[in-house]
């Protein structure tokens, strides 16, 4: 047997005032002057009582609403930011490569694009002579010379340690050895600050995909041309044979 007693009406003094004021409102004249000044007397006190409340109400509430605001602006910037760290790479603030290969899939799946991989050279070395930090400041110098140069639409991803991809939605093979020639120039050029006045350079693989095919295929071909302008001598640039046979 449940003995627990009811939970108190919050507005009981409300109830009793508003019957005491029913009764003598309902007797009409007979109600004498004495009981319907104390029922309006009562119903005075609880109507204030409720105005005060309200106004309680009503300030909690507004508070809480601001509160609530806040807290959902603070969650849509911290999923912002956890997109943002999901899909860059947290030195050089670029795509990092799992982003890079959604974007060129993405990409393939609506139009051709032609993919840059490029790698820095002797990159090793400037780590073992100068240390890792002065390594990273090259990685830096190394994006900061692609983002200057690169066309409207390009994206720029880190693939690995020291090498980039560039995606050019939409480019031929020519325009795109282009782009690439200006960006491989452009680190050539780049004062990189290093201790012993060296210069950096990078090798660059160039491919060019027809729409529907995918990332693996764009950057195997890039990947190989890579390689072939590293045996070459480093700081060149080769392209892919043009993918004849896929699509
Ligand atoms: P190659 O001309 O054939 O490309 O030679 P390499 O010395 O550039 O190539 P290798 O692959 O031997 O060296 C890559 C180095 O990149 C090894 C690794 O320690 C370094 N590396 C990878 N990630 C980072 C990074 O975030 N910062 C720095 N400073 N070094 C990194
Ligand atoms: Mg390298
Ligand atoms: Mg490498």
């Amino acid at each position: 047997m449940n003995t627990a007693a009811p939970p108190p009406d919050l507005f009981d003094a409300e109830h009793q005032a508003l019957q005491a004021a029913r009764a003598a409102y309902g007797a009409g004249v007979e109600a004498g002057v004495q009981s319907c000044h104390q029922a309006l007397g009562d119903l005075l006190v609880a109507y204030e009582r409720l105005l005060r409340e309200t106004r309680r109400l009503v300030r909690r509430s507004d508070r809480a609403e601001l509160e609530m605001n806040q807290l959902n602006q603070r969650l849509q910037e911290l999923a912002a930011e956890l997109e943002h760290r999901a899909t860059h790479d947290p030195l050089t603030g670029v795509f990092n490569r799992a982003a890079i290969i959604e974007s060129v899939n993405q990409q393939l799946a609506l139009r051709d694009l032609s993919l840059i991989v490029l790698d820095i050279d002797f990159f090793k070395r400037i780590n073992d002579s100068f240390g890792h930090p002065v390594g990273d400041t090259v990685l830096l110098g190394v994006v900061e010379c692609l983002k200057k140069l690169v066309p409207a639409g390009a994206q720029i991803g880190r693939v690995g340690g020291e090498e980039f991809t560039v995606m050019l939605p939409h480019m031929d093979v020519g325009a795109s050895e282009q782009v690439a020639q200006t960006l491989r120039r452009s680190i050539e050029s780049h004062a990189f600050g290093l201790p012993d006045g060296s210069q950096v350079t990078a090798s660059f693989g160039l491919s060019w995909m027809p729409r529907g095919n995918c990332f693996d295929d764009a950057y195997g071909l890039a990947d190989e041309a890579l390689y072939a302008a590293k045996r070459g001598g480093r700081n060149q640039v080769v392209c892919a044979p043009l993918p004849v046979d896929l699509v």
